[in-house]
């Protein structure tokens, strides 16, 4: 049995009105507009898939699908029967971007009752401590609606080690449940409000902060994401398993291979605490989809503490195109070869997320 520890299925109606440009969510609420759109990109520039707008309009064309199951059933096409993949929800509601057109409980039924049709879901919930009576709905979708982990956001205005958090993860360690956190520097989901009311919540910071004069939302939300704000949580609750998403981002990938001695290099952090602490782990979705890593991380399954605490993930459909997921599920399997991706897609996952 493999597993996809990444995944999202959330659509667009999921997402802030505000949060793309040119509120091209709203305009592209019909699934005609959003085909016609992507045909237009295309012919402006056929040869760019990394064009921005190109990611946008595949980006809203897969979200624009009538439910999380299409999105799920597009995604599986790339891969072997009987995989199963841990999906990922979004709250965006309390991210300063605008009214999210379906409330949050509602993408969260719908991911429930996929679970409850298809062996192959393995649903997570997102929590942002700022959702009144969050920690009762996650137990009720851990309890009842077979809801399997904790998915953590922190770019979107809270820090890893946030009181509200501190009861959520008790009950994850007590009851062996397991925990998936966002982790790249300068990413697009960020908290987009105020920046007085940002650098208020960055004040409660409890490591020193770089320079923040002149520095935009995007760059600021990104001391909430550094990897060593998850050290009080690991000393805390030193038995809960958590996965600290993407491997430092190709962003500090690339400047580790440029210059390995840099000692704030999110991807040199996160390895030395991969190191230290024995229940925390990484996944490689988006950061490897490119084949020009392929070759870092099978240098780094040849080490003996790397290779059991790295998970494999693809962040369907977060990656720019519909190529690299097929790169991803068949040609990183080639590469790899079948003992080290039965590593860090069977064997790995299985011990985070608790499968027998
Ligand atoms: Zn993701």
């Amino acid at each position: 049995m493999y597993y996809n520890c990444h995944i999202h299925t959330f659509l667009n109606v999921d997402v802030p009105e505000k949060f793309l440009p040119l509120s091209l969510v709203r305009f592209l609420a019909s699934k005609e507009r959003s085909r016609f759109l992507a045909r237009i990109l295309h012919h402006i520039n056929p040869f760019t898939d990394n064009d921005l707008f190109d990611r946008y309009a595949r980006f809203l064309m897969t979200g624009g699908l009538d439910s999380q199951r299409s999105v799920l059933a597009k995604c599986a096409a790339y891969y072997p029967d009987g995989i199963k993949f841990v999906i990922l929800p979004m709250d965006m509601a309390y991210m300063e971007a605008g009214r999210v057109p379906r409330p949050y409980d509602v993408q969260i039924a719908e991911l429930a009752d996929l679970a409850s049709e298809n062996q192959a879901v393995i649903p997570f919930f997102h929590v942002d401590p700022r959702r009144p009576g969050v920690f009762d709905m996650f137990k009720k979708a851990v309890e009842k609606d077979g809801f399997r982990g904790l998915k953590i956001y922190p770019p979107l205005g809270y820090f890893p080690y946030d009181d509200r958090l501190y009861p959520i993860y008790k009950y994850c360690q007590t009851n062996h449940i397991p925990v998936i956190s966002h982790c790249s520097p300068y990413n697009a989901v960020h908290y987009r409000g105020c920046k007085h009311e940002l650098l208020k919540m960055l004040s409660k910071s409890r490591i020193p902060l770089p320079d923040l004069k002149g520095k935009s939302k995007k760059e600021l939300c990104s001391c909430f994401s550094d990897p060593r704000n998850w050290t009080p949580v690991l000393e805390d609750f030193p038995s809960l398993k958590i996965c600290i998403a993407h491997f430092g981002s190709n962003y500090y990938l690339d400047q580790y291979l440029d210059d390995p001695g840099q000692a704030d290099n999110w991807f040199v952090i996160i390895k030395k605490m991969l190191s230290d602490y024995p229940n925390l782990y990484t996944d490689i979705s988006y950061t490897l989809n490119d084949t020009d890593y392929f070759s870092v991380l099978k240098i780094l399954l040849t080490d003996k503490d790397l290779k059991h605490k790295i998970l494999f993930g693809s962040d369907y459909y977060m990656v720019q195109t519909e190529a690299q997921e097929r790169r991803f599920s068949m040609d990183l399997r080639a590469f790899l070869g079948e003992e080290n991706f039965n590593l860090i897609a069977m064997e790995n996952p299985k011990r985070f997320l608790g499968e027998r």
